[in-house]
């Protein structure tokens, strides 16, 4: 079989978290009675004027500048001309043309799995308003849903010739633009409600080939797994076709998530003219440059730099900081508990290992569960001072996390208190030493390691309750004397 190199564009669309639709008051919303947040503005009416939502033009500022797009200083609305019953205008407000979106030629460095970064290359991120729902009702009847029209949609697409090269870059490059929406509050990211849909667009070429193979365009894909399942399946299936002598259809395919196989849905036979035509009724956008410099200085940290501060600042695992920077939620409760003064490695081991755990088996989330950062640093405290050991901590934690108790009340509560005076601990390993002079030989032999054994016949005789710190530094004196 000849060698083919795949190439994916990526289309991404993400409804804007904004409280009302693009160009009138009524709210922006999921599911809820059909044709309940619709207005003359956005049911298309005759004699209505469109007013843009300054919400939603911010947030695709923040998100170009994000993706380290350019910042059109000039950027208009065209209607893009089509007929639908899901687009009750005729036309979508859109925006058209190389540099006229608000932002273009951007990039965004996704990881790659040898460590380093790849640059996929972005062309656009422009502003449009999404469309109604059609619903196809059990009496046989299809209806229209006009809620979701004219939601603030944003488009973000990347660059032709394509960077992306296989399944898992597509997959990657969706997982970094999630988050950095996420961590911008723009989009909710939710694949499984449609508010961030992806639709690639796949083709393949022999290698060696200058010319690009005929691409096919894939839509219902409403996961992270289907993405990339969709996109190596269209992959092979386009390998095969031409392996088989026959030629790739243009066409748009959707994808079966039971079947885990695409199908037709449309075929393209010519490029559908929508005679885009600047809007008549909306005034250009313009961007100033103080107005694009507030913009930037008002980015949150993004995922990558977070990534970074935490692996090469903090010291913790590639592992660890993937877990943490995932969720904002989760580096929001890490990096609050380092303010508190908690030790990084030590919080993000509680987080990731007790908490998470627990977090999984009650089915809460960090955001609402009882264990605040204040509670967890104060926790690793008690750990740290010796007041505590860490299988009563691994209890405390519990109690934390069922109760809401603070540690110290946990601690009183439950009467856990450490044995951190020396005078108490001397005698127990007094009678230790006197009680196991084989052992103690063997150590005057040069058996390093019977130490170890020494220290834990001490705890079992203080029933857990001495600071292992402690017994440990008084063995080895001990020891030392022998
Ligand atoms: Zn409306």
């Amino acid at each position: 079989m000849s060698n083919y190199i795949p190439s994916v564009g990526m289309e991404v669309h993400a409804e804007l978290a904004t409280r009302s639709k693009m160009f009138c008051r009524c709210p922006v919303g999921f599911g809820g009675e059909p044709n309940t947040r619709v207005c003359p503005v956005c049911l298309g009416l005759p004699g209505t004027l469109p007013v843009p939502n300054k919400e939603a033009i911010e947030m695709v500022l923040k998100t170009a500048l994000a993706l380290n797009c350019k910042i059109a200083r000039r950027s208009i609305f065209h209607r893009k001309n089509y007929f639908y019953p899901d687009l009750p205008k005729g036309y979508q407000t859109s925006q058209y043309e190389e540099t006229n979106p608000i932002g273009y030629h951007g990039y965004l460095d996704i990881p790659t799995v040898n460590g380093g970064t790849k640059r996929i290359h972005i062309k656009r991120v422009h502003l449009e308003e999404d469309t109604g729902k059609l619903i196809h009702l059990p009496t046989g009847e299809s209806g229209v849903d006009y809620n979701r029209a004219g939601t603030p949609l944003m488009e973000i697409v990347t660059e032709f010739p394509p960077d992306i090269q296989n399944p898992d870059e597509a997959k990657e490059y969706l997982t970094q633009l999630r988050q950095i929406l996420i961590y911008l509050g723009v989009c909710d990211g939710r694949m499984e409600e449609g508010s961030l849909r992806c639709e690639p667009n796949i083709s393949v070429r022999l290698e060696g080939s200058e010319k690009y193979g005929t691409k096919t365009e894939l839509k219902n894909l409403n996961s992270f797994r289907a993405v990339q399942l969709g996109v190596a399946f269209e992959v092979r299936r386009q390998i095969a076709t031409l392996e088989h002598g026959e030629k790739v259809i243009q066409e748009t395919r959707g994808w079966n998530e039971n079947k885990e196989a695409s199908f037709t849905q449309r075929i393209k036979e010519e490029e559908n003219d929508y005679r885009y035509f600047p809007c008549p009724d909306l005034a250009p956008l313009v961007f100033t440059d103080e107005q694009i410099d507030l913009a930037k200085a008002s980015l949150p940290e993004l995922p990558a730099a977070r990534f970074a501060r935490y692996t090469k600042e903090l010291g913790l695992s590639e592992y660890d900081a993937q877990v943490l920077t995932n969720d904002d939620a989760w580096s929001k409760f890490f990096d609050a508990s380092l303010a508190l003064g908690g030790d990084p490695k030590a919080v993000c081991n509680w987080l990731t290992q007790e908490l998470a755990q627990r977090l999984n088996r009650e089915g809460q989330t960090i955001t609402n569960c009882m264990v605040t950062p204040v509670m967890l640093v104060s926790l690793i405290g008690l750990v740290e001072k010796g007041a505590v050991n860490g299988k009563q901590a691994k209890e405390i934690f519990v109690e934390m996390f069922n109760t809401g108790a603070s540690p110290e009340e946990v601690v009183k509560s439950k009467g856990m208190t450490q044995i951190t005076d020396p005078s108490a601990i001397q005698p127990v390993i007094a009678e230790i030493f006197a009680e196991n002079e084989p052992i103690l030989e063997r150590y005057r032999a040069g058996q390093q390691n019977v130490k170890g054994f020494l220290i834990g016949l001490v705890m079992k005789k203080t029933g857990g309750q001495a600071n292992p710190k402690l017994v440990q530094e008084i063995v080895q004196k001990e020891l030392d004397q022998l």
